[in-house]
């Protein structure tokens, strides 16, 4: 697989000055996101329901410290990871709600359990709507800042936020949810100075990918530019949505698919 250059580096807006909390950041496309987050100058705290990938990937952004173990299906423990980042960092202004679980399985709709729906619904929608009403609680509270608002919030979304996916019925209902939680949510707090939007990437090759060559092949080329994401692909979009480069931008959904919702 060929990986294009990691997105960013020179022209990316500075996120210097903002405290950005980041979901599911222990590895793949959160983990890009708070690396790159910080790369542009942003304080990042680094959660992940393992405290041990929470706290490498600390170590990488270059703020050791800044890392917890969460739960995101938990409501009082998103509570309390918001309130302690707000104690430790300042302010809350960015927050990528990124946690998730799932993929496509050989099986269908008439074969899904109550206990596989709980389990992809509990962290992929139900961990979205517990984070964005923490931060949105914590932003809030901060003052304007002009063009830069009070706070963005960008949640993470799939190509099964807008087009149906076989084999993954639980985690494409999960995802337009969180497309119409970031509409209302934007709708809502417009006013506020607060930004809320979706990226929605395609299939993206991680290093912990499960997948043989020719799995990724086959995924690659579902794709129209022929080839699966590197998960930098999808931090570059996140890093805009955080930016004031977005300052008119909220309840939008980004595409970031190598064209897989164009045909
Ligand atoms: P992707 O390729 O979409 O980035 P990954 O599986 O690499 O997928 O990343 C998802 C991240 O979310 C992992 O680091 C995982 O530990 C984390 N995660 C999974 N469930 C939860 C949860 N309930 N709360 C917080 N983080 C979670």
């Amino acid at each position: 697989m060929t990986r294009t250059s990691a997105a960013g580096g020179g022209g990316s807006a500075s996120l210097a000055g903002e405290v950005a909390f980041v979901t599911g950041a222990g590895s793949g496309i959160g983990r890009s996101c708070a690396v790159a987050l910080a790369a542009r100058g942003a304080t990042v705290m680094v959660t992940d329901i393992s405290e041990a990938a929470a706290r490498e990937v600390a170590a990488v952004t270059g703020q050791p410290d800044n890392f917890r173990r969460l739960d995101v299906s938990d409501p009082r423990g998103v509570e309390a990871a918001v309130a302690d980042t707000v104690d430790r960092l300042g302010p809350l202004t960015v927050a990528v709600n990124n946690a998730g679980v799932g993929v496509p399985t050989p099986y269908r709709t008439a074969e899904v359990s109550d206990e596989e729906w709980r389990r992809v619904l509990s962290v992929n929608l139900d961990g979205v709507f517990h984070c964005v009403r923490a931060e949105v609680e914590a932003m809030l509270r901060n003052p304007e800042r002009g063009r830069r608002g009070r706070g963005s919030i960008v949640n993470m979304g799939s190509v099964g936020s807008l087009v149906g996916l076989a084999g993954a019925v639980t985690y494409t209902s999960a995802k337009h949810a969180v497309l119409g939680l970031t509409k209302a949510t934007a709708a809502e707090y417009a006013r506020d100075g607060i930004r809320v939007n979706l990226v929605t990437p395609g299939y993206v090759d991680t290093a912990i990918s499960p997948r043989t060559d020719e799995e990724k092949a086959a995924l690659g080329a579902r794709h129209p530019m022929g080839r699966l994401a590197a998960p930098e692909e999808i931090a570059g979009a996140v890093c805009f949505l955080a930016s004031a480069d977005a300052s008119f931008v909220t309840g939008a959904h980004y595409s970031v698919d190598g064209g897989f919702t164009s045909v």
